[in-house]
């Protein structure tokens, strides 16, 4: 049995020294006190005798062997069953996939494991997880379909195995990869619409890998084709929940949450401020160009919104046509040359409508926390009624709730901010 185990026992992690160790002892406890009969009894009933109660011998022999099959067959199940309590609960792909490539070194030894995941804005396939001495290179690697090895089996959904790079005519050349590992064992991450990856493992020796471990990694894979599909489905969910489809900006809900969690936090920030702003005369563009106009406006203004402040802090659609700004250890002057960079961003983009181009402004409110408020729903009240006095002293302008008008502009109460003309200006 040892030497029956011996090709097995450099390869596949599974079969352990005390196995060749335990196996074998129990052959010999079973089969020496035959041996030992048949000398004693070699006189009496001659060679044939012998070679008849030899024969017990040789089936034990073929039992232990199954024995061994068996065993190490239950051990790639348990190593299956580790794996999919390893991904139970695990909602993030990136934790997912660490799992799958510790958890198949349970199966096999294998040098460098990498699994590629396919990226929707790029259009092709990108490495997600790396295990092995080459991680640092691999980490950028990528797999376009179609194209060389990999790519085809990424793009036909079929597995593979190759034995000896050197040889294998289907990768003989290429490079990366497959020049590096003389075995190659490639699994396609599958749903029931697309290859969602590859999950593919390399070894430096020729014949690492056999069609056992095909099924046992296809069985492992397709669990974690299954847990990542569930990862991404619900972080698209989780996106869809806290943003605007209009802006792409995060929604109210996601905001109010942020302010109240700022506000609770233990580090509370030692400065604060909240903008927030509201399109000018949204009405007139919906009655004179229509709603998609509106649209368009909504959808400008969230632009200026995001480049402007959005990277300092939570930027959101707060209601229709008003935007949210909360800028966590932002003190009132910065926060004032944001809310102004804002308005006046927005107040020099043309909108292109059908016929008709036109322009759009803003009102904005500021307020800031500790000098004007103390808690979250306080500094929202702040800033609405400074946005209100924007609103009440003509509209395009910012108003800081505990100062005077910043943009030091004259009252304006006519519809003049909203000028409409055929062909060219505003
Ligand atoms: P003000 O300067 O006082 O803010 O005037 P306004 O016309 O912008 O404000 P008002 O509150 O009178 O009207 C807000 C308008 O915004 C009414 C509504 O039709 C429009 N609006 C709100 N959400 C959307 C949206 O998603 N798309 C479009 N096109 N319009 C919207
Ligand atoms: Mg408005």
């Amino acid at each position: 049995i040892y030497l029956y185990l011996l090709p097995d026992r450099k390869n596949n992690p599974l079969v352990f020294w005390r196995d060749a160790l335990r196996w074998d002892s129990i052959t010999y406890l079973l089969t020496a006190p035959l041996g030992a009969l048949m000398a004693v009894i070699y006189h009496n009933v001659g060679l044939w005798g012998v070679l008849f109660l030899f024969l017990p011998v040789l089936v034990m022999q073929f039992v232990m062997r199954l024995y061994v099959h068996l065993e190490l067959a239950n051990r790639e199940l348990r190593a299956l069953y580790e794996v999919s309590k390893g991904l139970e609960g695990k909602l993030d792909q990136d934790s997912i996939l660490e799992v799958v490539l510790a958890e198949a070194r349970r199966v096999v030894r294998y040098h460098t494991g990498i699994i590629y995941l396919w990226s929707e804005d790029k259009g092709l396939y990108e490495a997600q997880a790396v295990a092995g001495p080459y991680k640092r290179q691999l980490e950028k690697s990528i797999i376009i379909p179609g194209q060389e090895f990999l790519g085809c089996l990424a793009q036909s959904g079929e597995r593979a195995i190759v034995c000896d790079s050197k040889r294998d005519p289907r990768v003989q050349g290429q490079p990366g990869f497959t020049q590096v590992h003389k075995s190659v064992l490639v699994i396609p991450l599958l749903t029931e619409k697309e290859v969602l990856g590859l999950f593919v493992l390399g070894d430096k020796r020729c014949f690492a890998f056999q069609t056992s471990h095909l099924h046992v990694f296809t069985g492992i894979v397709g669990q974690a084709a299954v847990a990542v599909a569930n990862a991404r489905m619900n972080k698209r969910l989780e996106i869809n929940a806290t943003t605007d489809t209009l802006t792409g900006l995060h929604n109210r809900s996601y905001f109010m949450e942020c302010l109240e969690k700022v506000f609770n936090e233990e580090n509370l920030p030692s400065q604060m401020a909240l903008i927030i702003l509201d399109i000018d005369y949204l009405s007139k563009v919906n009655h004179n160009y229509g709603h998609d106009a509106g649209d368009a406006a909504i959808s400008m203004v969230g632009r200026a919104v995001f480049s402007v402040a959005g990277y300092r802090g939570v930027a959101a659609r707060f209601d229709g046509e008003q935007f949210s700004v909360l800028l966590p250890g932002v003190g009132e002057v910065l926060a004032a040359e944001l809310a102004e960079g804002i308005r006046r961003s927005v107040s020099s983009t043309i909108l292109e409508t059908g016929d008709y181009r036109c322009s759009v402004c803003v009102s904005c409110g500021l307020a800031c926390y500790p000098q004007d408020a103390g808690d979250a729903h306080g500094l929202l009240r702040r800033a609405d009624q400074a946005l209100k006095r924007a609103k009440e002293n003509g509209r395009d302008r910012t108003e800081v709730y505990s100062c005077k008008d910043l943009s030091g502009k004259k009252k304006q109460t006519d519809v003049s901010l909203l000028s409409r003309k055929k062909g060219m200006g505003v």
